[in-house]
């Protein structure tokens, strides 16, 4: 009785200890070293040092308290499970048998000519667990659960190969595998929602409050992201301004501003999503100015679609919800990204040439190969 005490308060808090270190550091350096050699090659080791010692724990905890190794493999299937991405918890579950059995063998509870039958466990629970782990289209939650439900399967079928079978062991070896897993799957539902509310609120901060439309801190990810991808040859940049819009405040209100806002941004949006399907994103810089980012198309495609919706809404006056119909335009600067340029410079270049727009008559679009105005809207 003394003896199992001990070892279940100095065994416990080292796994758990054990299992913090690796749940927490290990994942987040793991995903940060990567493409550094000697810091993976440190790292690896530390994790195999921790993953030891935590398996220590847990073999002498479950043997000198229900007198059966039955989490053997649990951590790293649980692990497995968690981290779809690094293939590092394959070795670990390869790793576990061997030790765990060498150990038992060590302490004269196993003996060593039943090797065949760990090996085959091992073997069987490894091509269950790696076809549950590969099987991508069934739920995680229900793949982890019969993981562990073939772990403890094949753990009662080789107790009964070993004449090694108890009732007592198996029952409580089951009801600890149960309790991981309900555990496990609460974890696992909490995480999911905070992952769900971090993205949510990701959104929120990239998104402006009145049109919906993305905002500034968006086209500076997206451009750097844009410009990150290989298959990305061209990225065309606008930086747009509706005319006169202070008028339509004082004349109307600031609602009605607001109004015509939201109108011209949903308009905008549709068309530029509709002829630029995946390579043309709409960004609001704050107040009536707009920013346009399509890549892989010409900057003359982009200047023809542009032309076609200042028509639309000079032909077509806006209807506010009074009944008040307002005819807009704006005025457009268009301009290729060049390679390996900052956004800011781009930015700047584009809002030049947007002043030179707005000086010379308004209501038109100038690119780096169209300097004349089309047509000067009224001034
Ligand atoms: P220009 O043709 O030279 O661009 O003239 P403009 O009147 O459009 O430009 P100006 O910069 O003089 O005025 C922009 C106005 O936009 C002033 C500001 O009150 C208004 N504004 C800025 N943000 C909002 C907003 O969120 N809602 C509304 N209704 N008005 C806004
Ligand atoms: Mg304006
Ligand atoms: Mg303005």
């Amino acid at each position: 009785m003394a003896v199992k005490l001990f070892s279940a308060v100095v065994y416990l808090p080292i796994i758990v200890i054990c299992m913090i270190i690796s749940q927490i550091y290990f994942e987040r350096y793991w995903k940060s070293f990567q493409g550094n050699k000697l810091a993976n090659c440190g790292l690896m080791t530390a994790i195999t040092i921790t993953y030891l010692i935590q398996e220590f724990c847990l073999l002498q905890l479950s043997l000198f308290n229900i007198n059966e190794v039955a989490f053997m493999q649990v951590v790293s299937v649980t692990m497995l499970f968690r981290d779809n991405k690094n293939k590092l918890w394959w070795w670990l579950l390869v790793i576990t048998p061997p030790f765990v059995n060498i150990v038992e063998v060590l302490m004269g509870l196993e003996s060593i000519n039943t090797w065949w039958v760990w090996f085959c466990e091992s073997a069987i629970f490894l091509v269950l667990c790696g076809g549950l782990a590969c099987w991508k289209k069934g739920s995680i939650r229900i793949r982890y659960a019969l993981a562990i439900l073939c772990l403890s399967l094949i753990e009662i079928i080789s107790l009964g190969i070993e004449n090694n079978f108890n009732v007592v062991n198996v029952a409580a070896g089951t009801l600890g595998l149960l309790v991981i897993l309900v555990f496990e799957g609460q974890r696992y539902e909490s995480e999911i929602k905070n992952e769900r509310k971090i993205k949510l609120l990701q959104k929120e901060s990239e998104r402006d409050d009145l049109t919906g439309l993305l905002n500034y801190r968006a086209l500076s990810q997206e451009i750097s992201a844009l410009t990150e991808k290989k298959e990305i040859h061209n990225i065309v940049i606008g930086a747009l301004d509706i005319d006169h819009f202070k008028r339509i405040n004082d004349t109307y209100g600031h609602f009605v501003g607001n109004e015509v806002l939201n109108y011209f941004s949903t308009i905008f949006r549709k068309e530029i999503h509709k002829s630029f399907p995946d390579h043309g994103y709409v960004y609001r810089f704050g107040g009536e100015e707009f920013s346009i980012v399509v890549s892989n198309h010409s900057i003359e495609e982009v200047y023809t679609l542009l032309q076609s919706i200042e028509k639309l809404f000079n032909e077509k006056p806006i209807k506010t919800k009074e009944g008040i119909e307002i005819t807009i335009s704006f005025s457009c600067s268009l301009t290729n990204h060049m390679n390996g340029e900052m956004l800011d410079l781009t930015l700047k270049r584009a809002d030049k040439m947007l002043y030179s727009v707005k000086n010379n008559g308004r209501g038109w679009i100038v690119t780096d190969h169209h300097h004349k105005p089309e047509k000067a809207v009224n001034n």
